[in-house]
């Protein structure tokens, strides 16, 4: 079926509207019509070319919501109409042990990315910057009842990222946990970490985001560029997420961390960043990637969302508004993520 969407046709961009085929659903798919796309810092870096993989024309867009169209014979458990969402990942191999354990993000076979990427019989996949998306069931969410469909959008890949090292690092009572760079992932877990009972503390650069602290959830808040502030919290923080996007001196954020304590590296900077080892091996304190988390892992993220009342701080925006959003982005002026309100695409006259 032919569907409207945004492209850019080259690294540079811009977007601009771009129509394509989504193959029809077959026995195992649904056909998702979508209403709602978060805007990711990684659409920017990954549409940018900043990782030298991408293919044009591309259509970003990876924190999906929308309700089911049509279904294909095989597939049970979604009815039309119902809401649904789409994340990052539409396929894997579904045989490996990754797989096996619901890490499908590191399918040994790599995952199938819902854009920028090709699905597993080596068609591109075009994102959620569009109006419809084809994907097979086992990929493919339930929206909780009581997330604010809109605001929950964002949940399909800030949620579950910053979810995902919460879970592992043992997030909750007794913990005292960091947030670094308050965006969109990082606002997020500032309300999950909270939620799950932690000490939450905001580690950020912008003044004007730390007088958020307490309607965030926070505990306490720390502007990065006060060095006091920083020191007075030297080695107390089992954890800290750091999500900062650009370039950065992590060695000012490492001496933060207790004894044995872990820094969870979910931000993805382009450049190599240094790092002080002694910093590291005198308090057995460690660093850690992690790369959004599996289907189950992010069903489960959502209901945790909907029993907490979590959902992220947007600012609604229509298609036409979308390279002005990129930029501001690029600026650091959005509080705290922008989604698109695909109803300005359907009605549009996008070619
Ligand atoms: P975002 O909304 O743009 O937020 C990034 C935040 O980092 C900014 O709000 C700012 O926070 C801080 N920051 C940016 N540049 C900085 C710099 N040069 N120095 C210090 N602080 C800086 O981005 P996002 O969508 O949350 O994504 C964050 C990062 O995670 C991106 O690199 C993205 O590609 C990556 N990501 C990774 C995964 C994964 O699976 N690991 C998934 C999604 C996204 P303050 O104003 O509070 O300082
Ligand atoms: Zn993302």
């Amino acid at each position: 079926m032919i569907t409207k969407g945004y492209a850019l046709k080259q690294a540079d961009g811009p977007l601009e509207p771009y129509s394509f085929e989504r193959h029809d659903p077959g026995p195992d798919d649904v056909l998702v019509e979508l209403l709602y796309c978060g805007i990711c810092h990684t659409d920017l870096v990954v549409g940018h070319n900043e990782m030298g993989q991408s293919n044009y024309p591309l259509v970003p867009g990876h924190e999906m919501v929308g309700r089911v169209a049509a279904m294909g014979d095989r597939v049970q458990g979604f009815s039309e109409g119902e809401w649904v969402a789409i994340g990052c990942i539409v396929d894997s191999c579904r045989a490996c042990s990754p797989c096996g354990e619901g890490d499908e993000q590191h399918c040994v076979e790599g995952f199938a990315m819902s854009f920028a990427s090709k699905d597993r019989q080596g068609r591109p996949t075009f994102g959620g910057y569009s109006t419809h998306y084809t994907i097979d069931h086992r990929y493919l969410l339930k929206l909780p009842e009581g997330l604010d469909p809109a605001s929950a959008a964002p949940l399909l890949c800030a949620g579950i990222t910053v979810y995902t090292p919460l879970k592992r690092h043992g997030a909750g009572k007794d913990k005292k946990v960091g947030i670094l760079g308050l965006g969109g992932l990082g606002h997020i877990a500032v309300k999950m970490a909270s939620a799950m009972g932690a000490h939450t503390v905001m580690l950020t650069s912008s003044p004007d985001k730390a007088e958020d602290a307490a309607k965030l959830g926070a505990d306490e808040a720390v502007i990065t560029s006060d060095s006091d502030a920083l020191a007075a919290h030297a080695g107390s923080f089992d954890f800290i997420i750091n999500t900062v996007s650009g370039v950065h001196d992590i060695n000012t954020y490492i001496p933060l961390l207790k004894t044995k304590g872990c820094m969870a590296l979910v931000g993805a900077p382009t450049q190599p960043l240094p790092v002080m080892m002694p910093l590291l091996l005198m308090a057995d304190r460690s660093l850690s990637g992690s790369l959004i988390g599996g289907v189950a892992d992010t069903q489960e993220m959502l209901e945790f969302c909907a029993e907490h009342k979590i959902g992220a701080d947007i600012e609604m925006i229509s298609i036409e508004d979308v390279n002005e959003a990129w930029e501001r982005i690029e600026r650091n002026d959005v509080k705290y993520r922008f989604v698109i309100d695909l109803a300005s695409l359907h009605g549009s006259e996008a070619a």
